[in-house]
């Protein structure tokens, strides 16, 4: 019988206890730690995740600054920005929302962004201290599914895991965070050849794909875990993940829905960096 591995649960608690975290500090230390959240356009999407980031950091304590930037925006106007809230010292965390307007170059403008105050944790050097074990911010999503794996004391050791995607976002620090863990990870991706025959030796999945039920029931082996990140329509216009969860459960040890899985975690997990990134930097 398969168990459902409930990410609202959990986040839920791990916003309770960074609440209290963040009033202890606030309390100790006569300031609130800050997040800058930085919108540049009027994408529908990104205003949403933006006011639900805002929402979270009221929700835990934190205070958000939040800048609303024209789509017309210039590089020069948002680089100018970027420095300034470097700078300063009431920002904790710096969030850029992405997709950025196409004129602007996001790689450039990111790079900005301090290491400590890059609490999406997509700059080069979180990146590249993942990738050899360092201790570093790492990317919302997948950091949270390993918070979900562990908050099941599902054992990744020894395990084959494989992942389904290898975007920079999502599929690559996903397979970073289980290789650290001791799994034997495979990374698949629209060019791999037998994907089919790749999952069925998993017994780990996580799939990260964004494309409505594309994980099917043949594609995975008795017992395993599932791990779905997709975001996507079904055909009715229903919230969906990556897997077919109705005929997939059935075979799973343990399995996230969409909704009520890994969503919940990626905004709770931006809270839980941007509270780490402050108590490491009074280290
Ligand atoms: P992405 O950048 O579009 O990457 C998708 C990956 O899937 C790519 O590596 C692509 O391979 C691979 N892929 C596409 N078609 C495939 C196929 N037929 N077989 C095997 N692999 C295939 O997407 P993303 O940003 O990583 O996001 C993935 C999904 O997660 C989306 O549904 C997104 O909405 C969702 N998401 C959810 C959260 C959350 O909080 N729950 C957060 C972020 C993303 P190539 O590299 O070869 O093109």
């Amino acid at each position: 019988m398969y168990k459902i591995i409930d990410g609202k649960e959990l986040a839920a608690k791990m916003r309770a206890d960074i609440k209290k975290d963040v009033e202890k500090y606030t309390k100790e230390n006569g300031r609130q730690i800050g997040l800058a959240v930085v919108l540049a356009g009027d994408n529908p999407a990104s205003q949403v995740y933006v006011r639900n980031k805002i929402k979270a950091c009221e929700e835990v304590g934190i205070k958000s600054y939040a800048y609303y930037l024209d789509g017309g925006v210039t590089q020069a106007e948002l680089e100018k920005l970027l420095h300034t809230l470097a700078e300063d010292k009431n920002i904790d965390g710096i969030l850029v929302q992405l997709p950025l307007p196409k004129h602007l170059d996001s790689e450039k403008a990111l790079r900005i962004i301090p290491t400590e105050k890059d609490v999406d944790g997509f700059s080069a050097d979180n990146t590249g201290k993942l990738c050899q074990g360092k201790e570093s911010i790492v990317a919302c999503t997948p950091n949270g599914v390993m918070k979900m794996l562990e908050s099941c004391n599902i054992d990744i050791c020894g395990k084959r895991a494989v992942v389904v995607g290898r975007s920079n976002i999502v599929g690559k620090p996903m397979a970073m965070l289980l290789l650290n863990a001791d799994a034997t990870v495979t990374v698949c991706h629209s060019k791999t050849e037998n994907l089919k025959e790749e999952c069925l030796n998993a017994d780990i999945i996580v799939a990260a794909i964004g494309k409505a039920k594309f994980i099917t029931a043949d594609m995975v082996k008795e017992g395993a875990v599932v791990i779905d990140v997709g975001m996507n329509r079904d055909e009715n216009g229903k919230l969906c993940g990556d897997v077919d969860f109705e005929s997939v459960k059935e075979k799973c040890s343990y399995i996230t829905p969409v909704p009520g899985g890994v969503g919940p975690m990626t905004i709770t997990m931006l809270m839980y960096n941007t509270c780490l990134s402050v108590m490491r930097s009074e280290r």
